[in-house]
């Protein structure tokens, strides 16, 4: 763990409400008196600590619990610096934190609870040695007339001088069993044409069609899970075709995936499918708190896995720096501010060596 804590890391898939640490939630609890009861035993419900399972929907449940917490301004910016915070002190060099902007009745509009993300990330990029840049989420069981609001509040943050730079693009997530992603093409298709960039959470339940028409699409810069897309992983030729072809990278959440259950163990992760096939990959948490993880964890848990059918596996001390230079390929930086990325986080890892 000490190796992969020391180095450089880039994080590239992670939920805000997702990411709060015990620490932070029990800090929420503490402000709000009538939960007061019993902090600890709160803290303990929204975490999956190691060995432990819950379904995605039981996930989705967690997240409800989460966003009840912070549903003031105040608490947005608590959560926004506590977790910056926490990434940089676990060595991530480069973040990309994406988040669903809210409206919450007489609280905060969509546009507030984003300046209020904004505001707090400014703020903590001074404060600590780490850049960050935002995805503003679209909810997929939220609807398309929500997803269109939440590109508007996107674009217009583009001409924004100290948060424009801050924004990268737009995130698709939400519970996958909900709504049907054809639906949001048009939202997309007008995202990439104002410049911004495209992850999408794809494939993270079997979803064939779903998963062929966003491929078709070629809209999408980066895919979130991925997990039913290899043949040998519940997928398709086709699905593998228009990957490979597009040479999508995929954002991998080793945790995320067995502790929901989408794979059975860390032996059956499709990292290793896509690995033997040299296929852009980023290791990333998707979220640190709810399921009890850091990026360092992530990078032991993948350089420990055992091969299994074949699979090439094993990760010697190379890979993980090359697993760390893949993030920085996979950015949705400026070729500038990649190649600033990029040289910063070799000088780090060659002094590792
Ligand atoms: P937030 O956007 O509120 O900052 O972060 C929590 C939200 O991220 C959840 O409500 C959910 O919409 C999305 N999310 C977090 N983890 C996952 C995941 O593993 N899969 C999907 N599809 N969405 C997720």
């Amino acid at each position: 763990l000490r190796y992969c804590t020391n180095l450089p890391k880039v994080e590239l898939h992670a939920h805000l409400n997702g990411s709060l640490s015990d620490a932070t939630v029990l800090g929420l609890l503490k402000t709000r008196t009538q939960r007061d009861a019993d902090p600890s035993l709160a803290a303990a419900e929204v975490t999956i600590k190691k060995g432990h399972q819950r379904t995605l929907e039981e996930c989705f449940q967690v997240f409800g619990i989460l966003h009840s917490l912070t549903d003031t301004l105040e608490a947005v910016q608590t959560i926004t610096r506590d977790v910056i915070r926490e990434f940089a002190a676990d060595n991530v060099r480069y973040l990309e934190l994406r988040t669903t902007p809210k409206h919450v009745p007489d609280r905060m509009t969509k546009k507030q609870y984003m300046d209020a993300v904004l505001q707090a990330t400014v703020e903590a990029m001074v404060s600590h040695n780490i850049r960050v840049r935002l995805l503003l989420s679209i909810d997929r069981a939220r609807g398309v007339e929500d997803a269109w609001s939440t590109l508007h509040l996107a674009k217009d943050y583009l001409n924004h001088t100290v948060f424009g730079p801050l924004v990268c693009g737009l995130d698709v997530s939400g519970n996958p069993v909900c709504g049907d992603l054809q639906d949001y093409l048009p939202v997309l298709q007008a995202a990439r044409s104002c410049g911004l960039k495209l992850a999408v959470h794809l494939a993270e339940v079997p979803s064939e069609t779903e998963a062929l028409a966003v491929l078709n699409s070629g809209l999408v810069d980066r895919i979130g899970h991925g997990t039913f897309l290899h043949p040998a992983s519940g997928g398709s030729q086709a699905l593998h075709t228009l990957l490979k072809d597009q040479n999508i990278p995929l954002e991998l959440c080793m945790s995320s995936n067995v502790k929901t259950g989408t794979v059975k163990t860390p032996s059956e992760h499709h990292l290793g499918l896509w690995r033997k096939e040299n296929h852009p990959l980023v290791i990333c948490t998707d979220d640190k708190g709810v399921f009890s993880t850091s990026l360092s964890e992530e990078f032991v848990l993948c350089a420990q896995v055992r091969p299994i059918r074949g699979q090439t596996f094993s990760f010697c001390e190379e890979d993980l720096h090359s697993l760390s230079l893949s993030g920085v390929e996979a950015a949705f930086l400026s070729p500038t501010d990649k190649q600033t990325l990029r040289r910063e986080v070799q000088q780090e890892l060659d002094a590792l060596k």
